[in-house]
């Protein structure tokens, strides 16, 4: 048998140089990898900070605030948090804004609302009206049919105020049976002419419970509201002019 062999210091050099370029190899695939690694990390901890100030700004009552884009397009588990997070918003401002019997936003979003309006009235000097609305006799409705057709009559009045108003406008439950009516661009007039069609559209209703007919009216007071005054302030003079309505007569709306 015949042994071909290469000489000891070529082969030692085919070694050294094959071991030198695995040993590259390693090392740049390493500097990739820790470069990935880096990047990914620090993303991440980007995104859960986002996360984290986003919770934050909810818990302390801040409903408003919008979660960066960015952590809403991850397709793992942070993405799945933060539209978790998202759906928790929704829920707890629809358990803080609005009113579970009319559905309607209640006292508290109505006041921020003309809190935002007199702001942007300061700003731009737009000008807004409200109007005050209050079942007549409602007492009497609880006392002859039950509180349950009164609760049904307080729907009706919800729907019959959020269907009787355009989309920039809004209508609240400000507390039992009364309602307030918050109108963006209004002019007294105008604010005075939505309540008066409001207060026949009621006037000329039939609301039918558990097959008793069940006639109501509603008064109103309106006002043009100055962004120099608080929100208190200018719900004041609705106010008044609403107990006027009840003083002389119920059923009306009186503007001034
Ligand atoms: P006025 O014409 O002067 O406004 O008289 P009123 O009877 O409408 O007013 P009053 O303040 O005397 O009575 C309001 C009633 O509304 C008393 C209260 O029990 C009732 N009420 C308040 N909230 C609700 C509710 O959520 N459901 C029902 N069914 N009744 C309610
Ligand atoms: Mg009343
Ligand atoms: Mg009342």
């Amino acid at each position: 048998m015949i042994g071909v062999a290469r000489p000891y210091s070529e082969t030692m050099g085919y070694v050294y140089r094959l071991s030198f370029v695995y040993a590259l190899i390693i090392i740049v695939a390493g500097v990739i990898a820790a470069l990935g690694i880096t990047g990914y990390t620090s993303k991440l901890v980007k995104h859960l900070d986002k996360l984290k100030d986003f919770m934050g700004s909810m818990a302390s009552g801040h409903l408003d605030e919008d979660l960066d884009q960015s952590v809403l397009d991850r397709e793992d588990e942070v993405g799945d948090m933060g539209r978790c997070a998202l759906f928790v918003r929704g829920s707890l401002k629809k358990l803080v804004e609005r009113d579970p019997l009319t559905n309607l936003n209640n006292r508290r979003s109505g006041n921020i609302k003309i809190e935002q309006i007199r702001r942007a009235a300061r700003k731009y000097g737009q000008i807004y009206s409200i109007a005050m609305g209050d079942i007549d006799f409602f007492k009497k409705v609880n006392d002859t049919y039950g509180h349950n057709a009164g609760d049904a009559v307080l729907s009706f009045v919800a729907n019959a105020l959020r269907t009787s108003i355009r989309g920039g406008d809004g209508a609240y439950r400000w507390g039992g049976e009364e309602f307030i009516l918050i109108l963006p661009g209004a002019s007294l007039e105008v604010a005075g002419n939505v309540a008066e069609r409001i207060r026949k559209r009621i006037e000329g209703s039939v609301i039918n419970f558990e097959g008793t007919d069940i006639h109501i009216t509603m008064s109103f007071g309106c006002a043009a509201l100055s962004a120099d005054l608080s929100a208190e302030e200018n719900i004041k003079v609705a106010d008044e002019r609403l107990y006027r309505a009840k003083e002389t007569g119920r059923n009306r709306v009186i503007t001034e």
